[in-house]
C-alpha cells in the first residue's frame, strides 16, 4: 500500500533538488502534480484539495531558513501536513483503571473479530484482563471464530444467544464481572454487506445497554472511498470515538487511508497489518508520512528489534534513560506549589539540574522531542548528530538548542542518580524515612 503515491511524491519533491529558488510559477505546478498523486492514490478529492493549498499557503508564506534549500523546506512542509492528515499526534484509546468497554462497530469483512482477538492479545500483554463479548449473532460462524481466537489469546468469552434482547446481555455481563475480574471487555458485533437500518438499531439498542467507553469502528483500507461514505453513516447512528483501520498489508492504492482522519474527524487508533493474532499496531502519523516520503518507517523497524530483544531471557539492567527522566519531570510537576518547598529540602534542590524547568509548557516540549526520538537515542541522546537534532526539532516543533538543553539536563540528572544510588540514602528514600 502506498508505493505508487510514494513513489511518485518523491518524484516530484526530488525534480526540486538542487534549484536555488522556486518561484510562485514553479510552485504551482509542483502542487498539481501532488494533488494528481493523491488522487490517483484514491485519496478523497476534498482532501486533495485542501492537502495542496495548505502545503502552497505554508510554502509562500514561509519565512527562508538559511539551513535549508528551498526543495528541503517543501519536502518539510509536504512532511509536516501529511503527519497533520493523518492526526498529527498518535491517540491511544481511553483506558482506565477498570470498566474499560470497546464496542467495535464496522461492515461485514472488514475485520472486526479479528481485531477484537489482536485487541484482547495486546491489552492481556499488558497486563490487562481482556473478555470478549460475541455479539454477532448474524452468522452462525461468528462466535466460533471468536471463540477460537479466544482460546489462542487465552481470555474468556461472553457469548450472546440467538435473540436475546440488549438488556439481557448487559444483565449477563454484569453478572459475568461480579464472578470474574476484568478490566476490559471487547464487543463483537454483526456487520452486514451494506449500511442497512435494521442493523444500525440493534446496535443503537445494544450500545445504549453496554454504555461503551470507545465506540471503535473497523474499516477496511481496501475498500477505498466509499469506505468514507459508510464511516460517517456509522458515526451519525451510532457515534463513533476512534477508527481502526485494518488491512494496510493489502495492496490499495491507500487513498481511503489517508483520507479517513481528514473525512470523519475521529482518531486512528491502530492500523491492522495481518491477518495474524499480532498483526494490529498502534498508528503513528509520523512514520506513516515517513513511509511514504522514503525516509524509511525507521521506528517502527527499532521497535519491533527491541520487542524481539525484550523477549530475551537474560536482559540488561535498565539504565535511566529519557522516558524516566520524563516521568520524573511529570511527577515534580503534579506537585505544582511544592516546588519552593522542594528548593528548601537540602537533598533535593542540590539534586535538581540547575535549569531545571517545572512549568507545563517545558514539559510538553520536552515530551515532544522525547516522541519524536528512537528507542536508541532515548537511552542514549547523545548519538544524535546535528542532522537528527535538527530533524527531531522540526519534528516536534521546537529548537535544536532546546534539546540540547535537554540532552545537557539528562547527563546531569542521570549523574545524579548514580550518585544517589551509591549513597546510602537511596534506602531511606528521598525524605530520609519510608
Ligand atoms: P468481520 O466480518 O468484520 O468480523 O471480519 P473478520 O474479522 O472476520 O475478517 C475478515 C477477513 O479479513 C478475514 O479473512 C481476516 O483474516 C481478514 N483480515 C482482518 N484484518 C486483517 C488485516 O489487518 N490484514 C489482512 N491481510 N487481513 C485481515
Ligand atoms: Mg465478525
Amino acid at each position: 500500500m502506498f508505493e505508487n503515491l510514494s513513489r511518485r511524491l518523491q518524484q516530484t519533491l526530488d525534480g526540486l533538488r538542487g534549484r536555488g529558488r522556486i518561484g510562485e510559477a514553479d510552485l504551482k505546478k509542483v502542487m498539481r502534480e501532488i494533488r494528481m498523486s493523491l488522487l490517483e492514490a484514491d485519496v478523497n478529492f476534498e482532501v486533495a484539495k485542501a492537502f495542496t493549498k495548505r502545503v502552497q499557503e505554508k510554502a509562500l508564506g514561509q519565512k527562508v531558513y538559511e539551513s535549508l534549500t528551498p526543495a528541503e523546506q517543501i519536502y518539510t512542509i509536504v512532511y509536516d501536513e501529511l503527519k497533520e492528515l493523518l492526526g498529527s499526534e498518535p491517540k491511544q484509546p481511553e483506558l482506565k483503571h477498570e470498566g474499560n468497554v470497546w464496542f467495535l462497530v464496522g461492515l461485514q469483512g472488514t475485520g472486526k473479530t479479528t481485531a477484537a482477538g489482536k485487541l484482547a492479545r495486546l491489552y492481556k500483554s499488558k497486563g490487562r484482563r481482556p473478555l470478549l463479548v460475541a455479539a454477532d449473532t448474524q452468522r452462525p460462524a461468528a462466535r466460533d471464530q471468536l471463540r477460537i481466537l479466544a482460546e489462542q489469546v487465552g481470555v474468556p468469552v461472553l457469548e450472546v444467544q440467538n435473540g436475546e434482547k440488549p438488556a439481557e446481555t448487559a444483565r449477563r455481563l454484569r453478572e459475568h464481572l461480579a464472578k470474574d475480574y476484568r478490566d476490559l471487555v471487547i464487543v463483537d458485533t454483526a456487520g452486514r454487506l451494506q449500511i442497512d437500518e435494521a442493523l444500525m438499531d440493534e446496535l443503537a439498542q445494544l450500545k445504549d445497554e453496554l454504555e461503551p467507553t470507545e465506540t471503535l469502528l473497523v474499516v477496511d483500507a481496501m475498500m477505498g472511498q466509499e469506505a468514507l461514505g459508510v464511516s460517517r453513516t456509522f458515526d451519525e447512528r451510532i457515534g463513533v470515538s476512534g477508527l481502526i483501520l485494518t488491512k494496510l498489508d493489502g495492496d490499495a492504492r491507500g487513498g481511503a487511508a489517508l483520507s479517513a482522519r481528514y473525512v470523519t474527524g475521529k482518531p486512528i487508533y491502530f492500523g491492522g497489518t495481518s491477518e495474524k493474532l499480532d498483526g494490529l499496531e498502534p498508528f503513528y502519523p509520523d512514520r506513516l508520512a515517513q513511509r511514504i516520503l522514503g525516509m524509511g518507517d525507521i521506528q517502527t523497524l527499532m521497535e519491533r528489534a527491541q520487542a524481539a530483544e525484550l523477549e530475551e531471557p537474560d536482559k540488561a539492567p535498565h539504565e535511566f534513560d529519557l522516558n524516566d527522566l520524563l516521568a520524573q519531570m511529570k511527577q515534580i510537576q503534579k506537585m505544582g506549589s511544592m516546588t519552593e518547598l522542594i528548593k528548601m529540602i537540602p537533598g533535593l534542590s542540590r539534586a535538581l539540574p540547575q535549569n531545571f524547568q517545572l512549568d507545563p509548557k517545558a514539559t510538553k516540549h520536552l515530551e515532544a522531542i522525547i516522541q519524536s526520538m528512537t528507542p536508541a537515542e532515548r537511552r542514549n541522546p547523545r548519538i544524535l548528530n546535528a542532522s537528527r537534532r535538527r530533524r527531531i526539532a522540526r519534528g516536534s516543533g521546537t529548537s535544536v538548542q532546546e534539546i540540547n538543553r535537554l540532552i545537557k539536563t539528562f547527563e546531569e540528572t542521570k549523574g545524579m542518580m548514580k550518585t544517589l544510588a551509591k549513597s546510602p540514602r537511596k534506602r531511606r528514600g528521598f525524605f530520609g524515612r519510608r
